[in-house]
């Protein structure tokens, strides 16, 4: 199956931070990918924006570098690679001070869609948006992008959501989490409200529990630093597991609009129950004969943040009542896997017998490596010798169902088109944010001031005993970890 791409409205896109390090790696070769697809429209223009004092050709040898260095699937002979260059600009900017904000302003088209990416530290968003607005560069139809983190705390999101909303209003600002760009993401929503098989089951009811896992191969590396700030809780659950945990447990919205949406996702969020100190379990990887410590890797001996977290949480309405939704994530485990489980409670009597043992069905929903879905059903295993049961998956990977996976976009390059689409659907709205802060702040509060201290485990392990322990405790099992 072809897909069809749509192109969009021209327009002009300044990306504050075009030489970092995120607009090198996803954001340039992503719009490149769009560009070869056919989506970008020839007169459409990408500006970057930064500190370093480049010109135009500089920076296109930069995003030439870049594409031919982090362009996943190896597109540049498909398309001229030198065309989509000559659609690109550069000016110098200093965020905090005046220098760039006349020149970027002459630049600028008026009857263009007109959108900032704000690629650069949180700490010059509100800058950066009252310079935009001051400078009469953005309009009232201009839209806003912000990256992650938003905020560390409550107090911290509260500030940035005013620095922007100061100067643009909500339906301007698109808060990027790029796990809701996953093409299994938005597919999670259509089995979920596009098929009748599923809805009437989705419930505690027939579903026994849920696991979210992201699971990462790889340690903190280079940005120990700023990780040791922040740890799993902060990196990753805050955001991106809980955008995943609202998705799956989220009332049907009455049409597929943004704000139909967001609205249900933050009754999700507001209804999550506080967790007790013996459902939560924090880890740091432990050293190896060849690898360091998590310690190490922080550079801090005492660190106490997690580079692991597992928690039982439980969604407060009747949906989900005494339903536990369990989410780990972790760094330097076995094997690299982000996926959700919904596991189904089994029959409520087996015409088998019990040497038939027990069977429960199980959807999958995998969202890294091999994008796709299986649904676990148990059928007579073929053969003489009796009656038999064995699971096998329904597998429905969107490479084989879809044809050609180098035609399904990359979340960036979805979440861009979405932005110059005015489509805020996959984005966080403000109060979705500060409402996710609210559910976490006092988690961390309550183990920063029980002194908690993180449990060791072994590289290449699935995390900390504890957490095996915790479902153990419940007479169920982790799902095991592997791509
Ligand atoms: P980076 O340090 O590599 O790049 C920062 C960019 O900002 C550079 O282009 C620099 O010139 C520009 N800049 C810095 N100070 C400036 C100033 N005063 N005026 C004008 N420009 C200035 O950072 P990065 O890794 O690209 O991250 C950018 C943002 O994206 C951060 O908020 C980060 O948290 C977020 N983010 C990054 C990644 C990633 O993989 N790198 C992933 C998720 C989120």
């Amino acid at each position: 199956m072809v897909s069809r791409v749509i192109p969009v409205e021209t327009f002009d896109l300044v990306i504050f931070g075009g030489t970092g390090d995120l607009a090198r790696r996803k954001i340039l070769p992503g719009l490149y990918r769009r560009f070869c697809s056919g989506q970008m429209p020839s007169d459409a223009r990408i500006i970057g924006a930064a500190r370093s004092d480049f010109g135009t050709s500089e920076f296109r040898d930069l995003v030439r570098d870049a594409i031919h260095e982090f362009s996943e699937k190896n597109d540049c002979d498909e398309c001229n690679i030198e065309e989509f260059l000559a659609q690109l600009d550069y000016v110098t900017i200093d965020a905090k001070g005046e220098g760039g904000w006349s020149e970027l302003k002459a630049m600028m088209r008026n009857d263009v869609v007109k959108a900032f990416y704000f690629s650069v530290a949180p700490s010059l968003f509100g800058a950066i948006a009252e310079r935009l607005h001051m400078n009469g560069i953005s309009d009232a139809d201009s839209r806003i992008v912000v990256e992650k983190p938003f905020g560390r705390d409550l107090v911290t999101a509260k500030a940035l959501n005013g620095d922007l909303a100061a100067h643009f209003d909500e339906t301007q600002i698109y808060r990027i989490d790029h796990y809701l760009g996953k093409e299994t993401v938005q597919n999670l929503m259509a089995v979920r409200f596009g098929n009748i098989l599923f809805e009437p089951l989705w419930n505690a009811q027939y579903i026994d529990h849920i696991q979210i896992t992201v699971a990462e191969t790889v340690g903190v590396g280079g940005r120990g630093e700023y990780y040791d700030r922040a740890g799993a809780m902060r990196d990753m659950v805050q955001n991106h597991l809980m955008q995943l945990l609202c998705l799956i447990a989220m009332e049907p919205p009455s049409k597929y609009d943004p704000d139909a949406v967001r609205d249900e996702k933050l009754k999700v969020i507001r209804a999550l129950e506080p967790i007790a100190p013996h459902h939560i379990v924090r880890g740091q990887y432990d050293a190896t004969e060849t690898e360091q410590s998590y310690r190490d890797d922080a550079g801090d001996p005492k660190s106490r943040t997690e580079s692991y977290i597992a928690l039982r949480c439980q969604i407060a309405n009747w949906r989900w009542a005494n339903t536990p939704i369990y989410i780990r994530t972790g760094k330097k485990l076995k094997a690299r896997a982000s996926e959700i489980a919904v596991v189904f409670k089994e029959t409520p009597h087996s015409i088998f017998g019990e040497e038939a043992g027990t069977h429960a069905n199980v959807l999958r929903i995998r969202l890294q490596p091999n994008e796709g879905m299986t649904l676990q059903v148990t059928i007579k295993e073929p053969g003489p010798g009796g009656m038999r049961l064995v699971d096998v998956p329904l597998d429905m990977s969107f490479a084989d169902a879809l044809g050609d996976e180098d035609d399904v976009p990359d979340a960036y390059e979805r979440l861009i088109m979405d932005v110059i689409r005015g489509n805020q659907t996959l984005f966080m709205r403000g109060d979705e944010v500060e409402a996710a802060w609210a559910w976490t702040d006092p988690l961390i509060n309550g183990w920063t001031a029980r002194n908690d201290v993180p449990k060791l485990y072994d590289v290449g392990s699935a995390g900390p005993d504890d957490a095996a322990l915790m479902l153990k405790r419940e007479n169920r099992a982790w799902r095991e970890i592997k791509e």
